[in-house]
């Protein structure tokens, strides 16, 4: 699985996210392209569509040439691991045509911080769970009763709602603080104006790489055949609009007007060295959700929030193996009843925080709603997010020395419009 001994001729800093281990897909825009399909390593991307004017892999090229990775994961995951593992070959191999041809290299490698990268994928439907059990309880024991944190249904399924796959933008975006409803705690009506409230959650999500179609379901077996791979993903959350809206259907506009993403994809395959033990699932699942296997992901996950022109401050540390569910009893799930999943889907984790304060992934449990200010390095204080903050999200997994991660997933509030 992990083979340590790979070592690519191209130079790669030993904390880089982009190591010859990862090999992850992305899109990517420059003054002469319009958008190719790319992979990363090191500080450059590789462009797919260049490089396959040497024939070197052995596809179709126009697959590279199109808006979004839709097509080309669509080929299936036979053909999207044979390719990776042949630009994992090419980088390693000391006779390359692409590490003797300099003008070759300079068409087919571009520096990361040369390039805008673009929406990997085209989001048919998207979805988001509520699946780590330190989130789940936090906001239960805020907002209900810290005896009965959890409602009864939590431990037997992976709760989730069918969110708005219409304002998820890459990273590097900027979006206006919503407007909406709120109600005063000290008031009978409603207000309208912008979120007071407005805060973070820090998410993955995994996207699907195979259809389905009405009436089937997919088992937690082979759950792993329909998820092509990650991102970062920060479902960005208007706390007072949503205390006033969700009942009795759950969330609406207090999640729909933004979520970020990071815009490269690191395959399941990439991952696979980094799964680790689920959690202990008591009471037992019914039949259709248990697996076997060692299915949950340890993936180091960081929050920073930098107010404008201001440094960036470290907010929180988590990580995703805190998941009481896995992406897989997710997946289960989500088509135990017959829905049907399309190819670029996202499928959102929910907030994902660990056990101790530090690690909580919302500015609500960071605060305690608000109760609990965070200090920032220039002398001001965040109770949630402010006009021109921007949030950014990094993630990566390292393992006996080997490093794979998840770039940036970064978004920045504007004031109202
Ligand atoms: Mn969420």
């Amino acid at each position: 699985m992990l083979n340590k001994n790979l070592k690519s001729w191209v130079d790669i800093k030993p904390d880089s996210d982009f190591s010859i281990h990862n090999i992850p897909f992305g899109i990517y825009s420059d003054a002469e392209v319009k958008h190719h399909a790319c992979s990363a390593i090191g500080e450059y991307i590789i462009d797919l569509f260049v490089l396959e004017s040497a024939d070197l892999l052995d596809i179709n090229r126009s697959v590279f040439e199109e808006e979004y990775l839709n097509s080309f994961i669509g080929l299936g995951k036979p053909v999207t691991n044979l390719i990776r593992k042949k630009l994992i070959d090419i980088l390693c191999d000391q006779n390359s045509i692409l590490k003797k041809d300099e003008h070759f290299f300079k068409k087919v490698f571009k520096k990361q911080s040369a390039v805008k990268m673009l929406m990997p994928v085209k989001v048919g439907d998207y979805t988001d769970f509520y699946s780590s059990i330190d989130h789940a309880t936090n906001i239960g024991t805020m907002i209900r009763d810290p005896k009965n944190a959890l409602m009864p249904n939590w431990k037997h399924l992976p709760v989730g709602y069918h969110g708005r796959a219409s304002s998820i933008c890459v990273s590097g975006h900027s979006f206006y603080r919503p407007k909406g409803q709120q109600k005063p705690a000290d008031s009978d009506n409603p207000v309208f104006g912008p979120t007071k409230l407005l805060d973070i959650e820090l998410e993955t999500a995994f996207i699907i790489g195979k259809q389905t179609q009405m009436g089937d379901s997919v088992s937690t077996e082979k759950a792993d055949d329909y998820i092509f791979g990650m991102v970062l993903f920060n479902d960005w959350s208007a706390r007072d609009i949503q205390t006033w809206e969700y009942v009795p259907l759950g969330p609406f506009l207090a999640k729909n007007f933004a979520s970020t993403i990071s815009p490269w994809i690191v395959t399941l395959e990439a991952l696979e060295p980094f799964r680790v033990k689920g959690y202990e699932q008591d009471p037992k699942l019914l039949p259709y959700l248990q697996y076997s296997g060692q299915k949950n992901l340890d993936i180091n996950l960081e929050v920073f929030l930098k107010p404008q022109n201001g440094r960036e401050n470290k907010i929180c540390a988590s990580n995703y193996k805190y998941m009481y569910y896995t992406m897989e009893q997710q997946l289960t799930h989500h088509t135990v009843n017959g829905c049907n999943i399309n190819i670029g889907d996202m499928m959102a984790s929910g907030t994902i925080s660990g056990p101790q304060p530090s690690e909580y992934g919302s500015m609500m449990e960071l605060t305690w709603r608000g109760t609990k200010p965070i200090k920032l390095n220039d002398g001001t204080e965040r109770k949630f997010v402010n006009d021109n903050d921007t949030i950014i999200i990094r993630g990566h997994c390292n393992k006996d020395g080997v490093r794979i991660g998840f770039g940036e997933c970064i978004g920045t509030v504007l004031p109202t419009k």
